[in-house]
């Protein structure tokens, strides 16, 4: 339970104790029984999604009309940072990436045919798709410019060539959203489109399954992927042609959000294990919960979580505004990877050679929340944009240097 209470609205409040009751009664019970490494099997999901539909919180975020809740971005939030507590919550209520981001992506940018033939199954789970954007070298990776996937206009059809990486729950997917160049002449931001290409479509090469640092209990893929020759009618592009960039703008900034919100989550429950550790277990003559330098780093953690959760809840407000918040999301997303990080790394260091068992959840934990100093965006990337914007002309000014003499 987080230390500091927020302004939530009424509707956000009640959403957030209904999930915290699913959590507590039903999916971290399940959770502990599940064997060390051992991932959670369909029939096991499909039980945990059921609870969720009982407890009333499946898939808040999404239109009542394809099978979600309609609840608006700011309450949905609540939902997101109760299931975050455990690797089960998200896709138990259906609030997990990178399918809750390209639900988002379709609802906002598909037509009405595209919205009927993907959201209903997507958010009944039935479905699965996947975000294909990230190259290797020399493709597009923290510099998007450098995107090579073309998709050149044949007749009514659109022809797809690339090589793509790091497109999660590639395996899995029934449809992949791709992005790709469609006029070279323009800048690539101005120049490129996303297209909805089902896995089943010819030419569609998984070439492996990265063999990445991810939690066991999920099981998610993370897919090397050829397109060769892929063709897809012209119906399949997802938005307007050359709005790639600007529709995957619209779909990151809530979905950093809501990965911010789903750490923050899983930072409370950390820091809950931990304690509990602490309490019941002794040193030098008293338990650990009384040694001085760790309830000073516990208290530096629960400041930088309510930090966090502050933030992320002041952006999710502009956002739900209309505002794109770019910075404010920039400055959430690096600031909540890396309070999870030090978090997570807090909690197993507290609990000893326990916290590196997998008694605990907290190396799944580890596994399963390092990639977001990269994923998203790196650090580096984020921070470039707020250096930016710290160096711009109107927050430097030489009357700040006082009476410093000339230099
Ligand atoms: C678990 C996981 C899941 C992912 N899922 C998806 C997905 O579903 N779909 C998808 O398209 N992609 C996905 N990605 C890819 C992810 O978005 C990229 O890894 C990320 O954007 C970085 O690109 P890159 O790996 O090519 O790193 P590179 O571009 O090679 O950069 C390497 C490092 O260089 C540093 N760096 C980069 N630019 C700068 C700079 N300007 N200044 C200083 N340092 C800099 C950063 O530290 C960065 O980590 C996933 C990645 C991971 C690890």
């Amino acid at each position: 339970m987080s230390l500091v209470d927020h302004p939530d609205s009424e509707r956000a409040r009640e959403l957030a104790e209904r999930t915290r009751d699913l959590m507590e009664e039903v999916v971290l019970p399940f959770e502990r029984d599940l064997a060390p490494g051992e991932s959670v099997s369909p029939d096991g999901l499909a039980t945990l999604r059921e609870a969720a539909h009982d407890y009333g919180v499946y898939c808040p975020q999404m239109p009542t009309e394809y099978g979600g809740m309609g609840e608006s971005f700011r309450d949905s939030l609540a939902v997101f940072e109760e299931a975050g507590r455990s690797l089960l919550g998200p896709p138990a209520l259906r609030v997990d990436a990178p399918d809750e981001g390209n639900m988002h992506t379709i609802e906002l940018a598909g037509t009405d045919e595209q919205k009927e033939r993907w959201l209903p199954p997507l958010i009944e789970g039935e479905a699965r798709s996947a975000f294909s954007m990230t190259e290797p070298a020399p493709g597009g990776g923290s510099d998007p410019k450098m995107l090579q996937t073309t998709a050149e206009k044949d007749g009514d059809e659109w022809v797809i060539d690339g090589h793509k990486w790091w497109t999660s729950n590639g395996y899995e997917a029934d449809v992949f959203l791709v992005m790709a160049r469609t006029d070279q002449e323009k800048h690539p931001y101005e120049g490129c489109s996303l297209f909805l290409v089902p896995a089943a479509t010819d030419g569609v090469e998984l070439v492996r399954d990265v063999p990445a640092m991810e939690s066991a209990v999920l099981d998610l893929s993370h897919a090397e992927v050829r397109y060769d020759g892929v063709r897809v009618p012209e119906e399949n592009l997802l938005g307007a042609e050359n709005d790639g960039f600007r529709i995957a703008q619209q779909r990151l900034g809530p979905a950093r959000l809501t990965h911010c919100m789903r750490f923050c989550g899983m930072a409370d429950r950390a820091l809950g294990v931990a304690r509990a550790y602490m309490r019941n277990r002794d040193a030098f003559g008293s338990s650990l919960e009384e040694k001085q330098s760790l309830r000073h780093r516990m208290a530096e953690r629960e400041l930088d979580l309510h930090g966090t959760r502050t933030m992320t809840r002041d952006a999710a407000r502009r956002v739900s505004g209309g505002d794109e918040a770019r910075l404010p999301v920039a400055m959430c997303k690096v600031r909540a990877a890396r309070m999870i990080q030090e978090t997570v790394d807090f909690a197993i260091q507290c609990c000893g050679g326990a916290g590196l068992s997998r008694d605990l959840p907290l190396v799944d934990f580890y596994e399963g929340m390092r990639f977001f100093r990269i994923g998203d965006g790196a650090d580096e990337v984020h921070l470039r944009s707020i250096a930016r914007a710290a160096f711009a002309d109107e927050h430097v000014a030489e009357a700040d240097l006082g009476n410093l003499p000339q230099f």
